[in-house]
């Protein structure tokens, strides 16, 4: 039994049976594709520049998630950052927020990399090889898909994969490190080959095959559409009371009625990279890459009507009226957006230098040399979080007499890392009270950074519970 057909298109990029609807886009070299090609370029550059760029000593963004450090603008982020990462994170999304309440999906059309990739470099480099969009339409009809020229687009292709995947790596690896994994045999590092291979042969797929579909089917920010835009967003839209009835009076007809602007050429269906139809209204497909403004303001000016049928507009204004930038959410999203960044600000300039945390011994609670003295062992765990490598003192207060053994000390910490050293504290048996005496620990840069810890060493005492516990 075979399931019936569906009644009107359920994905832009299928076909009524089912198979795949190549999207082959006609350019629109107009004045919008200029500046988006403009732009498109820069941030080009910027992705592959920005892992080389340092700040403070460090790159200007690195992931490391294996350690759980993310480096930004020369400023590290440790695990225990958890309130400046969410600060931050929450900003950023209030910002996307404020951005498509303002400018609609500007993001989507001008500056995503899918967009920017897939419409600035993938797509003219496959026009060029195969002869044109109308030629790829006739490869793609004749099912053509291992002609000649269409390996040679998949060759190049594997080659910038390769390239863009690798430095997609090195956000999250680091340049040197990065640069020492191509240098040495795959046999060296066999993870790490697999790991620039997935990645290549990742950013292959996407765009040799999942294309569009990225926007489509993959990307949740398209979705969030429904809620992020109102009446009075800025959008890609048609304008029906113009464009309306389409296509031109008959001739034989002296008395009809005048038609509409729209001359339904299709020129903006012919371009559009998501194989939608503009004129059917604001739709979850739509990028706003404003390719269909370019070529239909080209189809008006060769008709002599103003340019604009396909505009950036709004709701509020298609349906007459005034557009009002100053509203509800324009007026909430910028006060969150100042709490939430005034707060990461904040924790940012006020945050402590560095992280210290005072451990137990791993194992016995404390020891005993044979003049009866006792051991206890102490680590103390110390993350730099200053903008250099520092040099930290650990000094134990109120233990007259007491003898410490910190061969490491004074400890040498660089920035941004983690470093855990012990300490050997051996006093008299009867320094301890009820198995137990109460000591600090002051940790000191020899800057402004001073902070001390209280703690109990355990010493023999018949209740002695056998643990070493910090104070509370
Ligand atoms: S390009 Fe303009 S005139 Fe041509 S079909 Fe589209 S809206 Fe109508
Ligand atoms: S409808 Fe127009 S703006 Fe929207 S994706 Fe298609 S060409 Fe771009």
């Amino acid at each position: 039994m075979t399931a019936p057909a569906p009644t009107e298109r359920v994905l832009a990029t299928l076909n009524a049976d089912g198979s795949r609807r190549w999207i082959r886009p006609k350019p629109s070299r107009g004045k919008f594709w200029q500046r988006r090609r403009s732009v498109a370029y820069g941030l080009m550059l910027l992705f592959l520049a920005i892992p080389h760029f340092r700040l403070n000593g460090k790159p200007l963004m690195l992931l490391d998630l294996p350690r759980r450090e993310f480096t930004l603008f020369g400023t590290t982020y440790l695990p225990t950052d958890t309130l400046l990462l969410m600060l931050l994170g929450i900003s950023l999304l209030i910002g996307v927020f404020l951005m498509t309440a303002l400018f609609g999906r500007v993001w989507c059309g001008w500056a995503c990399p899918q967009t920017v990739y897939m419409e600035f470099l993938f797509r003219p480099i496959e026009r060029w090889i195969e002869g044109g969009w109308a030629k790829s339409r006739q490869f793609d009809k004749r099912g053509q898909h291992l002609h000649p020229r269409r390996l040679a687009k998949y060759a190049i292709y594997a080659v910038l994969a390769a390239i863009l995947g690798n430095s997609f790596l090195a956000y999250f690896v680091g340049t040197e490190e990065l640069a020492r994994w191509m240098m040495q045999s795959p046999y060296d590092h066999p993870t790490p080959f697999v790991l620039m291979a997935i990645t290549t042969v990742a950013v292959f797929f996407d765009f040799t095959w999942f294309r569009e579909q990225t926007c489509l089917v993959a990307c949740p920010y398209g979705r969030w559409q429904a809620v992020l835009l109102d009446k009075q967003s800025l959008i890609v839209s048609y304008d029906p009371a113009r464009g309306e009835p389409r296509g031109q009076p008959k001739k034989a007809l002296p008395m009809a009625p005048a038609g509409g602007d729209c001359v339904d050429c299709n020129a903006c269906v012919l371009t559009c990279p998501t194989g939608i139809d503009i004129r059917d209204g604001l739709q979850m497909e739509c990028i706003h890459c404003t390719q269909c403004v370019d070529a239909c303001a080209a189809v008006m000016r060769r008709t002599g009507k103003p340019e604009g049928l396909v505009r950036y507009t709004s709701k509020e204004a298609l349906a007459g009226h005034v557009r009002h930038v100053i509203r509800p959410r324009t007026v909430l999203y910028p006060l969150a957006l100042l709490a939430f960044f005034g707060a990461f600000i904040y924790a940012l300039e006020t945050k402590d230098k560095a992280d210290v945390t005072v451990l137990g011994a791993i194992g016995e609670p404390f020891t005993r040399e044979p003049d009866g003295s006792v051991v206890n062992q102490v680590r103390v765990k110390i993350a730099n979080r200053s903008s250099a490598t520092q040099r930290y003192a650990v000094d134990l207060l109120d233990a007259e007499g007491a003898k410490v053994i910190a061969p490491e000390l004074p400890l040498n910490v660089v920035n941004g890392k983690t470093v855990v050293t012990s300490l050997f504290i051996i006093l008299p048996e009867t320094a301890f009270h009820d198995g137990a005496r109460k000591v600090r620990f002051r940790v000191s840069d020899g800057g402004a950074f001073v902070q001390e810890f209280p703690w109990r060493l355990r010493g023999p005492n018949e209740h002695d519970s056998g643990h070493s516990e910090r104070e509370k």
